[in-house]
């Protein structure tokens, strides 16, 4: 049974007991790529669990064997055995979590990285839609007719308002406008109630 050891920024710790051994295991992960280091050490079957601390020189782990007591210590990814007991008096203890799976030395090696996909040609344009009727804000367009409106203006082109405007005034319903300035204006209208204009028709 390992323990583990939540290390920060990507570390974690793996410690467990074979034999007389203490194998620790170090898998840093960062920028998606795992990294593992293993050691071993002669350090006598655990009578404890282990424990570790966060010190200042970097993390102890104390181990209590048939040995007696071994403390490690991890700077950085650098392991190794401390000669003395260090004073944990102040250190702060970290959390261990057991019953983990040793990650496996016989784990396959990462698969090397793919070599970046050429990328791809563009594709090609797609070919233009036909226009769809547009309305932004009080502006309308058509395609078909092709008709505009923005505010009260509406402008007409194609058939339909050729032969409404070939037909005049007899085309009832039909709005006209002003051929001065635009404004619409009743077929009744012999006027321009904008601009005075003499309306024909
Ligand atoms: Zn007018």
């Amino acid at each position: 049974m390992a323990y583990t050891c939540e290390l920060g920024s990507g570390q974690r710790l793996y410690l467990d007991n074979v034999g007389e051994q203490t194998a620790v295991t170090l898998a840093s992960s960062s920028a998606g790529q795992q990294q593992q280091s293993g050691s071993q050490f002669a350090t006598g079957a655990w009578t404890a669990p282990p424990e570790m601390f966060r010190t200042p020189q970097g993390v102890v782990i104390k181990l209590t064997t048939t040995q007696g007591m071994h403390h490690l210590q991890l700077q950085g990814s650098q392991l190794g055995v401390m000669s003395q007991s260090p004073a944990l008096g102040n250190a702060q203890q970290m959390q261990m979590s057991s019953g983990v799976a040793m990650p496996g030395t016989a784990m396959p090696p990462m698969e090397p990285m793919q070599p970046m996909q050429p990328m791809q040609p563009m594709t090609p344009m797609e070919p233009m839609q036909p226009m769809q009727p547009m309305k932004m804000g009080d502006m309308e367009m058509n395609a078909n007719p092709m008709q505009m409106r923005m505010g009260n203006m509406e402008m007409q082109m194609g058939s339909a308002a050729a032969s409404s405007i070939a037909s005049g005034s007899s085309t009832a319903g039909k709005a006209k406008f002003c051929s001065q300035c635009g404004t619409p204006v009743k077929p009744s209208d012999r006027f321009c109630a904008n601009c005075g204009h003499q309306l024909n028709g």
